[in-house]
């Protein structure tokens, strides 16, 4: 059974190409962070390795070692298998001696199983002289071996790779999906499955992160927790609070591009809760805070504070300076009750 949730269109493809034997020999996986990517790529594994007649059946020990990452013919390549940290080095890649590494190993024969399966996890972030490798590797395919890079976009990678990888989109799930494989798969109870469910935007891998550790729902709650702070602050605070911004950002800018992202839904919640549109907000649990919040503010306010925070992140996506924006956008947000 595939054990990834949704995805329909991609595990039926996956399905027909093992039952005709027509699997290609290098995948391409584009979505979003926690969509189940990894998830999909290691069911593929478990599938051309599987001892049953209908794989991937999930139970043999091949397809439990594959899923606990020990199965010596399906490798895993990423900035944490090089001992590198994406958190303490912002720009660190994928380097060369990794993929020389799978370059050698694709050309001996499975140790245990049938295929030997190589997962390149954040393609993206492949050195260029790493990418080329790769290509090289990925043009001269040794029988038997399957590559499925993973990757948020196609356009982060050289066009060359992406050429000879057959691509295939995962898109966020429904809310109504990951709600119910939260209480059917998980047991998470209704009421936070509906908040973890909507929180992570068609991502199950965060909503699943979330309901076992509570750190991250504490972590948004401190976030939103500032956001309120800075909205009634000083320039002074402002400032204060954009700074820690730039430094966080210099460090890792994916913390950042996620405060960004929280600060959006919330205004966008405060617009739905504005235009009487409660029902679709992100935010289920905060409805009472943020209809308090949206009493402050006008729509005009709302909405073009909503057009702010879209303009900064699409600055810092063009490189802008990180401190002139988000000093921008502090200054910006729209005072309470002024309106
Ligand atoms: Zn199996």
């Amino acid at each position: 059974m595939w054990q990834v949730v949704g995805q329909d269109r991609a595990v039926s493809l996956f399905q027909r190409s093992l039952e005709r034997g027509t699997l290609a020999h290098a995948y391409l996986l584009v979505g979003p962070p926690h969509v189940g990517k990894m998830t999909l790529a290691l069911n593929l594994a478990q599938a051309v390795n599987c001892a049953v007649a209908e794989p991937p059946c999930g139970e043999c020990a091949s397809c439990q070692k594959i899923a606990l990452r020990k199965h010596a013919d399906v490798q895993i390549i990423g900035l944490s298998s090089n001992g590198n940290s994406a958190e303490a080095k912002p720009r660190a890649e994928i380097g060369i001696a990794q993929i020389r590494e799978v370059q050698h190993s694709s050309n001996l024969p499975p140790f245990e199983g049938r295929s030997r399966v190589f997962i390149i996890d954040g393609a993206e972030q492949l050195s260029t002289e790493a990418a080329n490798c790769l290509l090289k590797t990925l043009e001269e395919p040794a029988g038997g071996v399957i590559f499925i890079l993973l990757a948020t976009s196609d356009r982060l990678l050289p066009a060359t790779v992406v050429s000879r990888c057959q691509q295939l989109e995962l898109p966020p799930l429904a809310t109504t999906e990951v709600e119910a494989a939260l209480s059917s798969r998980w047991g998470v109870e209704l009421e936070k499955a509906q908040l973890l469910a909507r929180l992570c935007r068609g991502c199950l891998g965060w909503a699943v992160s979330a309901a076992v550790d509570d750190g991250l729902l504490r972590q948004r709650a401190e976030r939103i927790d500032r956001l309120l702070d800075v909205s009634t602050a000083d320039y002074e605070e402002r400032f204060a609070y954009a700074a820690e911004l730039v430094t966080r950002f210099s460090q890792n800018r994916g913390l950042v591009w996620e405060v960004l992202d929280l600060w959006l839904n919330w205004w966008h919640d405060l617009l739905l809760v504005k235009t009487g549109c409660s029902n679709h907000i992100i935010n289920v649990d905060m409805l009472a805070t943020l209809a308090d919040w949206a009493s402050g503010y006008s729509l005009v306010q709302i909405r073009d504070f909503i057009t702010n925070i879209q303009a900064a992140k699409e600055h810092l996506r063009q490189n802008a300076s990180p401190r002139l924006v988000l000093e921008v956008l502090m200054l910006s947000i729209p005072r309470r009750g002024s309106q």
